[in-house]
């Protein structure tokens, strides 16, 4: 059917639409089929092409006007006037409620913290404060409210004045550098002075934490991340929700601390029993152990002990020195080893050589027999006897040469033997030049150079106190006299062991000289180095050195000094020692400060 044209027939085709639609027969519903069919629009009809682009040209400087053209963008698209008018009441009470910001109460608690004094904040850095939030709250009168409440509670959560020190006080540089908003968004903070204990400690708090970071996390990058984080927070948590943060993370940072400290003791223990396992075993796995034993006895003790830094050091000193020595006689067993091989093979070879030969030499013999019976006058037995003459001269040279090599042989196992022996006393010559005195087991001279070394770099790293005291034993020529070498060596045995016993694990034992000991004390003033030797003193006379169960009494004289700035082993030495000599002017068995 064509496009009705005409007014009456355009009412006609509405009607018919109405019944073919169904539609309820409104004057509404008539007057829209009626515009369909037209092609017009209704009266009351919104003009849409006109609204969008009123919409559009709204102003949107501001994320509040943004969102307003929005609102406005969607209530532009009501179907009608009365949904027009809805929308916008809607979109007015909005904005009425919006600016209703309860600036009545946010002053009132402005005032009152203004008024309250915290810890740390004078009125004069409270209007720094002020006046910086109202610098940076122009634009928005939401975001201004935002800023003046977070100042406002930031001053609430401070401590009172007067009252204990908080441990994490209102971070000062974030106060004084980073503008009206810290770090975690919350207002700007009421500045704290640098000199503010609350600030000092929230510094050292994160020092240490970099410290526990950088020198024991290095293998565990998770907690080492959590720890990062942590200095963070501990660097710019101001406002009170970020300090209840920041504890809580804390405690979670310490527990997983905790673990890990579990799972280190753990680890330790482990590498400890395998240590002693390997030190049990070496005894069994070495060829020759005879001078191994003590070694490996010394560094059992060691581990079965309380450990330390020294008495590691110490361990490792010991097992290098068993590994040096281990090494040496395997080369030498080896070398020896093969020589005795090649000379057995060498002899061998002989003994095979003369053997075909000999055979050789009685078949030829057999061969002259014969032809000396079948002989029918002198010059044919002439010739024979000569053949049987040279063939005898063949064999006896080859004789004499294998006698000859033989000889030879025997003389080079000689000297094996003889080059063996030579090593063994080389070896033993290298454990006197390793760092252990053979006879007492404390350091050698050597040994006590290194550990000099030591321990006045860790003095020095430390800032702490390092006591040497020289110690020569009384009269020891007497006893040696009387009571023979061995008792001698006995004893010096004895005084190295009372001493090790009564002295610290961190305490170094030398022996210096032939009765003389030297003691470096770390950590320890001069006045208490005097007393710690006068103790070893004391207890030297209560485990009295008995000789075939005769109770004889060791006593020494000694010096003690401190190492100073500027003095070398042989100074610090010298002093100990004119110390020592003066406890032996004055009488013997006593111990003077140098
Ligand atoms: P003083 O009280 O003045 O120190 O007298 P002293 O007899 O202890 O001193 P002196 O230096 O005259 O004698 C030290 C003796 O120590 C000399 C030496 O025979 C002995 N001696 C040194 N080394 C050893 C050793 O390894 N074993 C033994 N048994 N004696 C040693
Ligand atoms: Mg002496
Ligand atoms: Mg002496």
């Amino acid at each position: 059917m064509a496009t009705p044209s005409n007014p009456s027939e355009i009412a006609r085709e509405a009607l018919r639409l109405l019944a073919v639609r169904r539609l309820q027969p409104s004057p509404d519903n008539y007057r829209a089929l009626y515009h369909e069919i037209a092609g017009t629009q209704p009266a009351d009809a919104l003009p849409q092409r006109e609204l969008r682009s009123l919409a559009a040209s709204l102003p949107q400087e501001t994320p509040a006007q943004q969102r307003l053209a929005r609102r406005l963008e969607q209530v532009f698209t009501a179907g009608n006037w009365q949904q027009l008018g809805a929308g916008l009441s809607d979109v007015v009470r909005q904005i009425g409620k919006e600016q209703e910001l309860p600036w009545n109460e946010l002053f009132r608690d402005l005032l009152r913290e203004w008024e309250n004094k915290q810890a740390g904040l004078t009125v004069a850095r409270k209007r720094e404060a002020l006046e910086r939030v109202l610098a940076g709250g122009s634009g928005s009168g939401e975001k201004l409210f935002g800023r003046l409440q977070g100042l406002v509670k930031s001053w609430s959560a401070a401590e009172p004045a007067g009252e204990d020190i908080p441990l994490l006080a209102p971070d000062a540089a974030a106060a004084s550098a980073g503008g009206p908003q810290s770090a975690d968004g919350s207002a700007a903070t009421a500045a704290v002075d640098g000199s503010d204990p609350a600030v000092q400690l929230r510094d050292l708090l994160a020092h240490l934490l970099e410290a526990l970071t950088d020198s024991q996390l290095a293998n565990e990058p998770d907690l080492a991340a959590d720890a990062r984080a942590l200095i963070h927070k501990v660097r710019t948590a101001s406002s009170r929700s970020a300090l209840d943060d920041l504890l809580a993370s804390s405690k979670r940072f310490a527990f997983r601390l905790e673990l890990l400290a579990e799972d280190r003791d753990e680890l330790r223990a482990s590498l400890l029993k395998l240590l002693q396992l390997l030190i049990e075993n070496v005894g069994e796995l070495v060829v020759e152990d005879h001078w191994l034993r003590g070694q490996i006895d010394i560094v059992r003790d060691i581990v079965a002990g309380p450990l330390n830094v020294r008495s590691i050091e110490d361990a490792e000193i010991r097992l290098k020195e068993v590994i040096f020595k281990q090494s040496q006689l395997k080369h030498s067993l080896n070398e020896a080893r093969e020589s005795l091989k090649q000379m057995l093979a060498g002899f061998v070879d002989h003994l095979a050589e003369f053997a075909d030969s000999t055979s050789d030499y009685h078949d030829k013999i057999e061969v002259c027999a014969a032809r000396i019976s079948q002989a029918e006058d002198i010059a044919q037995l002439e010739q024979v006897l000569a053949e049987v003459i040279r063939e005898t001269r063949i064999i006896q040279l080859n004789a004499q040469r294998s006698r000859d090599d033989l000889r030879a042989a025997r003389q080079r196992v000689g000297e094996t033997e003889r080059r063996i022996a030579e090593l063994q006393q080389e070896l033993e010559r290298a454990s006197t030049l390793v760092r252990h005195d053979q006879l007492t087991g404390a350091l050698n001279r050597r040994g006590l150079e290194e550990a000099f070394e030591k321990e006045v770099g860790r003095a020095q790293r430390r800032q702490s106190a390092l006591c040497v005291a020289l110690l020569d034993i009384d009269n020891f020529k007497r006893l040696n006299d009387s009571l023979g070498h061995d008792a001698g060596d006995a004893a010096l045995i004895h005084l190295a062991t009372v001493i090790r016993e009564t002295m610290r694990p961190q305490d170094t034992v030398a022996r210096f000289g032939g009765e003389e000991f030297i003691i470096l004390l770390p950590e320890t003033p001069v006045d208490d180095a005097q007393t710690a030797v006068v103790r070893l003193q004391r207890e030297l006379t209560r485990r009295i050195f008995l000789h075939n169960n005769d109770r004889q009494l060791i006593t020494f004289s000694a010096g003690v000094t401190d190492v100073r700035p500027g003095d070398t082993q042989a100074s610090v030495t010298k002093r100990a020692d004119e110390a020592m000599y003066a406890a032996k002017q004055a009488g013997k068995n006593r111990v003077l400060i140098g």
